[in-house]
């Protein structure tokens, strides 16, 4: 049986680390690092998002920003938005929670964004000094993988790191960061020839893909670490039947709430033969926001000249 590579436990080590870190810096005299997210309209999975990220920035001492806006608003109102939080001296970290509503074109937002405040790591100036592995904030997502292996004492130097998916916010700064751990790495996407071949070189296999349980156990070689970073949300019965049949828990699940949350890793079947897997949920996604707390604590001390 594979081990179980627990998100949601590193993820409440690593809160507890930062909170220790702001009440040092508030016990020496600083401000409490702040966070303002900004949600335009009213897709109840972003407002969700944001309300999730705000309650854990509060947990840990640092203060919480939600800015609301309407879905109608115009692209110029929003970059005065974000110019003028850029301008405040309390806020040291920004987002804006995608996706936009179509009119709005989310990367001239994000470029809009000061660098230094850019605690998702989406800025071209944080992309660019990824992979120059300069210091900048680091993606959240792929951030949090990376401090799972780590923490699980999964070596990665000089192994074969294969991912599925080449999305700026996971798959490209996901290679950036095992490439920095000396992995080697190949990067799929959907137009790789024979996937589950070239997935079965890998030594370390990390699915971000937004496929529910595409990868399966022709995808993995024996003793592999599995990573899935895949989040899919499914509602049909006889989809949910035919991915966990034998799974009970899940079931259960589905019949309370009428759906249930799925990675891209068929994980009943390929727990069987991998040497370390993450579960769904409660493996990369808690990490996401606790890496967001360490962005937004890294910020708070630099614009405070304490880093
Ligand atoms: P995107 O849709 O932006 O990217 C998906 C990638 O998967 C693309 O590169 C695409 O290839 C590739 N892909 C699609 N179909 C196939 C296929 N059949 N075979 C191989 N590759 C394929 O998704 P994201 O990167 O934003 O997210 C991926 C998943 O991770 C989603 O489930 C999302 O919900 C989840 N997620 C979870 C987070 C967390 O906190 N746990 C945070 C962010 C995302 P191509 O480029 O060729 O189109």
């Amino acid at each position: 049986m594979s081990q179980l590579l627990d998100g949601k436990a590193v993820a409440a080590t690593i809160r507890s680390e930062v909170a220790e870190q702001v009440a040092d810096l508030v016990r020496d005299g600083g401000r409490p690092p702040g966070l303002a997210a900004v949600l335009v309209g009213e897709d109840p999975a972003s407002k969700v998002y944001v309300g999730s990220k705000g309650r854990a920035c509060e947990e840990v001492g640092m203060v919480s920003r939600t800015v609301q806006l309407p879905a109608e608003l115009s692209q110029e109102a929003l970059l005065a938005t974000v110019d003028e939080l850029n301008q405040d001296p309390e806020i040291d970290g920004i987002l804006v929670q995608l996706p936009l509503p179509d009119h709005l074109e989310s990367r001239v937002v994000l470029d809009r964004i000061d660098p230094e405040k850019d605690v998702d790591g989406f800025h071209p100036v944080n992309v660019g000094r990824l992979w120059l592995g300069e210091p900048g904030f680091l993606s959240a997502t792929p951030a949090g993988v990376i401090q799972l292996l780590h923490r699980a004492g999964v070596e990665m130097s000089g192994r074969h790191a294969v991912i599925v998916g080449r999305s700026n916010i996971v798959g490209k700064p996901m290679a950036a960061l095992l490439l920095r751990e000396n992995c080697t790495v190949t990067v799929c996407h959907s137009r790789t020839a024979d996937l589950p071949a070239v997935c079965r070189q890998a030594d370390i296999l990390i699915a971000a893909v937004g496929r529910a349980a595409m990868i399966g156990p022709d995808h993995v070689k024996p003793g592999t670490v599995v990573v899935d970073v895949g989040m899919n949300r499914v509602f049909d019965e006889a989809e949910m039947r035919r991915i966990f049949p034998d799974n009970e828990q899940k079931q259960g699940v589905w019949e309370r709430r009428g759906s249930v949350l799925v990675g891209d890793v068929d994980y009943d079947r390929v727990a069987a033969i991998a040497s370390a897997i993450t579960p769904v949920p409660g493996g990369v996604g808690p990490l996401t926001v606790a890496m967001l707390l360490v962005n937004t604590l890294q910020a708070g001390l630099r614009r405070q000249g304490r880093s």
